[in-house]
């Protein structure tokens, strides 16, 4: 471990010893916690959202900020949060049924982090977000936009599985929320997409549909947000591969990235 790596075990002890009230507040109080996410008004507004430290002060100000920190110390401190994701039980139900934790996957130094909602029976068994049907397709969209995988950072809403797949609960979306900023605090994507419904209302703290949400450029601490149509629902209606893909286009574009 890199020398730069080790002052992040204090954090862990902060973070991992946040009293559990703090995390099941009321959706209130825990929507102020989100309340640094933005649409952004074409061309680019300045910056609007404060620090994710700032507005927290728990988990995600025990984690250093990626700006500055090399790939190895970045590393260092996801695999510290994934520590204490892997202990949690803020979410008793999810926390006694899951097989593991998914905590997230991909490269610390990402242009781009994917988030999805919640992992599946396939990414519960192989503790790796996205690698079930839906998984591959998101595989060939990434192929399809000239990258690699593990050009991604790819993590969810939760990290533990629904039963059933259900839809994750408020509460459930919330008190994994904090790890969810921690992950975007350390990786510091310069932009971020939303795959489906619960990704983009929860990240954004929006009640908007998702084909509202659509073709819009959002803002969350210093990254572009932009959501789409999550993979599996493009499974179950392939027709959305087209706008999906204008979506991936538009992401290229402005990303100054070749279009395929
Ligand atoms: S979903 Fe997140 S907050 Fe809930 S038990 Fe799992 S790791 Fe903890």
């Amino acid at each position: 471990m890199s020398s730069g790596v080790t002052h992040v075990s204090p954090a862990r002890e902060e973070l991992c010893s946040i009293p559990s009230p703090q995390l099941t507040q009321p959706v209130s109080e825990a929507a102020s916690s989100t309340a640094h996410a933005s649409e952004i008004v074409e061309p680019v507004a300045e910056e609007v959202a404060p620090p994710v430290a700032e507005t927290n002060g728990s988990v995600v100000s025990a984690v250093p900020q990626g700006k500055n920190l090399t790939k190895a110390e970045r590393e260092g401190a996801l695999a510290e949060v994934a520590k204490c994701v892997a202990d949690c039980t803020r979410c008793s139900e999810l926390a006694q049924k899951r097989t593991q934790t998914v905590f997230g996957v991909g490269n610390p130094q990402a242009r781009v982090m994917f988030i999805g909602e919640a992992p599946g029976a396939d990414e519960d068994e192989q503790g790796e977000p996205f690698v079930g049907k839906a998984g591959q397709l998101l595989n060939k969209i990434i192929e399809a936009c000239g990258w690699k995988r593990e050009d991604i950072y790819i993590c969810n809403i939760l990290r533990c599985r629904p039963p059933g797949n259900r839809t994750p609960e408020k509460s459930e979306a919330d008190n994994c929320r904090e790890f969810l900023d921690a992950q975007i605090r350390i990786v510091n994507p310069e932009y971020i997409v939303c795959w489906g419904s619960c990704a983009a209302k929860n990240l954004l703290d929006s009640v908007l549909p998702i084909g509202k949400m659509r073709r819009r450029w959002f803002k969350y601490e210093s990254a572009r947000v932009l959501c789409t149509y999550h993979p599996s629902y493009l499974l179950r209606n392939p027709a959305a591969k087209k706008p999906v893909w204008d979506d991936m286009k538009l992401l290229l574009s402005d990303m100054g990235e070749p279009l395929p």
